[in-house]
């Protein structure tokens, strides 16, 4: 039978007890396999501190590197720098879990031989992306944003009809 690999996952079973470093490159496929909407590239070193233990594991990931998104000014693409990082411990679940509500508790099952962390790094790309995400001042394509400026305009007046109807009916 062949095992099915996961490209982003920690071999749990074939790692000794003991300090592990791992080292994962999570590039624009991961965007299409997470279905991450409104990202065109990403290029992120995630560097794993796992220690194993004969209970519960310790997980240290460290990410550092760009993703591509469209500004949200100008629409054309900007890198983002991303830099996050976050420990965890990672156990095996039983049924009255104390743990299980905590955000930094990975829960496997016994039988479990690798430690699945795409959802970890998917969490951890969009905790690390800015709410604005723009180019820096004066870097944004003039021509889009006087583009997207006219069109927003054009859209605000296309509504002030309606606005006006609508009074005419209040003062009715
Ligand atoms: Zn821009």
């Amino acid at each position: 039978m062949v095992e099915q690999q996961n490209k982003y996952s920690i071999p749990l079973q074939s790692l000794s007890e003991g300090v592990h470093n791992l080292e994962f490159t999570i590039t624009k496929e991961f965007i299409e396999l997470q279905n991450i909407e409104n990202m065109l590239n990403v290029e992120i070193t995630a560097k794993i501190i796992f220690t194993k233990r004969a209970q519960v594991h310790t997980l240290e990931l460290n990410m550092n590197g760009k993703v591509e998104v469209p500004c949200d000014r100008c629409l054309e693409p900007v890198s983002i720098a991303i830099k996050n990082s976050q420990e965890c411990i990672v156990k095996i679940a039983s049924e009255n879990d104390e743990f299980t509500d905590t955000e930094n508790v990975i829960l496997i099952e016994s039988h479990e031989k690798e430690i699945d962390i795409t959802h970890l790094l998917y969490e951890n790309i969009l905790l690390a992306l800015p709410l604005k995400k723009v180019h820096a001042q004066g870097k944004c394509n003039t021509a889009m944003t006087a583009y997207i400026g006219e069109a927003h305009k054009i859209k605000q007046e296309t509504i002030d009809p309606r606005w006006d109807l609508l009074r005419n009916i209040n003062s009715n």
